[in-house]
């Protein structure tokens, strides 16, 4: 029993949401389908280093006028992995812990894995639907509170290195780079941006095309 449970704290594998448990983005699929036309450049407006990353999502998605039912439309075609819930099972029996970390809004992320009937440890911006709208807000009561990301994923490894002797990280973004390289290589599981830029940068990294393969690669075959 003390064995279990030094490997259950002793492995921890971080994982980003948006296009790594997901096939698609909820914030690429907001602006294909959903931003009314006259929106201002929000995305524009953080890459010139005028708002935040954060300030430019809560903006994006606070400006969709369509309703509920359509941004719920747009959460249900992200593509979540058909596997999490028997691979989150199976991380866990071999004393792997899954902590989401996203800079993304938790009120998506939250109702996905509940449709998928998986509750790993989620670290996201707190949002809800008020008046048709998505409200995002900055998780000000985290103890990985960002006020540009909202959620500090460098923050997320760290602790998890501070807690665990095994710390794997799977993320497919740029906002992932910083926190990829704080675990080694083998463990280092990347796809999209995120692996052009490890490419770029010489790191090596293991690449995926979906969740279940990073999964598949950390538990022992059962
Ligand atoms: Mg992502």
């Amino acid at each position: 029993m003390s064995d279990r449970a030094s490997t259950t704290a002793g492995r921890v594998l971080v994982s980003d949401f948006d296009g790594t448990m997901t096939r698609r983005d909820f914030f690429q699929l907001v602006f294909e389908r959903l931003l009314p036309p006259g929106t201002p450049d929000y995305w524009g407006d953080y890459l010139a280093g005028r708002i935040t990353h954060f300030e430019a999502l809560r903006s994006i998605f606070g400006s969709v006028t369509a309703g509920e039912a359509a941004l719920i439309e747009v959460v249900r075609s992200m593509g979540l992995d058909p596997d999490l819930k028997s691979e989150v099972e199976a991380l866990r029996a071999d004393g792997w812990r899954v902590v989401v970390a996203s800079a993304g809004c938790d009120w998506y992320i939250r109702r996905l894995l509940a449709e998928a009937d998986v509750s790993p440890e989620v670290h996201a911006n707190p949002g809800r639907i008020e008046g048709g709208r998505l409200v995002m807000e900055l998780p000000v009561n985290s103890r990985f509170y960002s006020r540009e990301t909202g959620i500090d994923k460098v923050g997320v490894v760290r602790a998890a290195l501070a807690e665990a002797g095994t710390v794997a990280f799977a993320g497919d973004g740029r906002p992932d780079l910083a926190p990829a390289l704080l675990v080694p290589s083998e463990l280092r599981f990347a796809r999209g941006v995120l692996a052009e830029e490890l490419t770029r940068l010489g790191e090596g990294f293991r690449p995926f095309e979906r969740w279940a393969e990073v999964s598949r690669a950390l538990h022992r075959p059962s």
